[in-house]
């Protein structure tokens, strides 16, 4: 921005203010740079950065924030269903962000290589609860397989309650459990994975629910593919 603001001053051949003047004056009329959401999506984030204004990319863009508004009615009617029947469940999963072991600022892992760590969340609307499903690289990989395992888990437990229904939403922006997952992974120093789990179950406020972390290891995931390739035929290129 600042150089935007030089490069003008010089064309116009105008006499330029310092830097620092240019922040305080930046600051003192409050504004401020709009950070980009991680978790938008191809089509918002085109919207964002390259904001076109073609008729095709614009008829998009409206279907798909038409969408949007759809889905959070949706979502409202589904936890409104939830609060008022103890037997239906609605819960948004997500994969977050990708967290590297070890996480340090000594300078001497900067150039090592890293282990990726999984976090897939299911979060209750209702309830408010948090389940957060840890597992990295080594373990098993970020596929379909175990995907549906931490799903199956979490079903298996809502069965065991006694719920008869469960409304899950694939979303993008579980929001507050991303955060603070995220803020408490930069803060801290990680050296191991297991640590992880320790540092998310006491990632979020004091006076709310803790996450309910499960550890994910190898002989957990279920090979879902092998599984329903008994059940259903496939129609279509099968790989
Ligand atoms: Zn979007």
């Amino acid at each position: 921005m600042y150089n935007m603001y030089v490069s003008e001053m010089a064309a116009d051949k105008k006499k330029l203010a310092s830097r620092s003047l240019y922040n305080n004056i930046f600051k003192s009329l409050g504004l401020k740079f709009f950070a980009l959401k991680k978790d938008a999506c191809g089509i918002c984030l085109r919207k964002i950065k390259e904001n076109p204004t073609d008729e095709s990319f614009l008829t998009m863009y409206q279907k798909h924030m038409d969408e949007k508004v759809k889905v959070r009615q949706v979502k409202e009617e589904a936890k409104k269903m939830a609060s008022e029947n103890p037997k239906i469940c609605a819960a948004v999963f997500d994969l977050q962000q990708v967290i590297y072991t070890p996480k340090s600022h000594h300078s001497s892992i900067f150039y090592k290589r890293r282990l990726a760590n999984y976090n897939f969340t299911i979060f209750d609307l209702q309830s408010q609860e948090d389940r957060c499903f840890l597992w990295h690289e080594g373990i098993a990989r970020r596929g379909a397989n175990e995907i549906s395992t931490c799903i199956y888990k979490f079903l298996q437990e809502k069965d065991s309650d006694g719920t008869e229904e469960v409304i899950l939403f694939c979303d993008g922006c579980v929001g507050q459990n991303k955060n603070s997952v995220l803020k408490v992974s930069k803060q801290s120093e990680i050296m191991v994975p297991s640590q992880l789990a320790t540092l998310i179950q006491t990632a979020r406020a004091t006076g709310k629910k803790q996450y309910t972390v499960y550890e994910i290891n190898p002989v957990d995931v279920i090979d879902w593919k092998r599984y329903t390739s008994h059940w259903f035929a496939c129609v279509g290129r099968c790989t």
